[in-house]
């Protein structure tokens, strides 16, 4: 074990301690905010093709953008399959399961997204990120090895608490290009 790693692992403790002091309330309050903040950029209102995603408990929700445009846009989720993200088209109509971290995915009868270069922006979530962008997630790696099949703009979102002044980076991690 890297002392990188364990720096990763007391950040995200330390993240898991400030969210306790956040209600769900407030949390819900800046989520919705975040995705007014979303709605006003240029490249959101330009990109017909987004990856979102179903947020944790600590993640800032994307629920408004997901009700709000999924006849407008195509709204991507990731699905967990092993150790990669793949990526299916949100259909509010359709079933979705949880996996086992009881975040909703599209049902295996949803088709697998596999035109990457379609992809006009991404919207990534964190456990925490800094500045330049790096990010720390919740320790599998998921997103580094999405991120570099991606060629759109990336934005990380989190709540204020989860800004941190500098993530500690291994080779492998794949910044973001702003974070909001
Ligand atoms: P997270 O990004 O979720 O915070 P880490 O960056 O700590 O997690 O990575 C977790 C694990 O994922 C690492 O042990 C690393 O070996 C593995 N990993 C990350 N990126 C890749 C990759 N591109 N290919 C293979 N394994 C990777
Ligand atoms: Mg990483």
């Amino acid at each position: 074990m890297t002392s990188c790693s364990e720096e990763k692992r007391a950040l995200r403790r330390e993240i898991r301690q400030r969210k306790q002091l956040v209600s769900e309330v407030e949390k819900a309050r800046l989520s919705h905010l975040l995705c007014q903040q979303v709605e006003a950029l240029p490249v959101w209102q330009e990109a017909r093709t987004v990856l979102l995603y179903h947020a944790l408990g600590d993640e800032v929700s994307t629920q408004d953008l997901l009700q709000r445009w999924a006849g407008q846009k195509t709204l991507l989720l990731p699905v967990v399959d092993g150790d990669d993200l793949l990526l299916k088209p949100y259909r509010p109509q359709a079933a979705m399961t949880p996996n086992r971290w009881d975040i909703l995915e599209p049902t295996t009868d949803t088709e697998v997204f596999s035109d990457y270069q379609a992809i006009d922006l991404a919207l990534i979530p964190g456990m925490a990120f800094d500045a330049d962008g790096h990010r720390l997630g919740r320790g599998k790696g998921y997103y580094d090895r999405l991120l570099p099949k991606l060629s759109c703009p990336t934005i990380g979102i989190c709540f204020p608490f989860q800004k941190v002044e500098k993530i500690p980076v291994e080779p492998w991690d794949i910044p973001v290009q702003r974070v909001l």
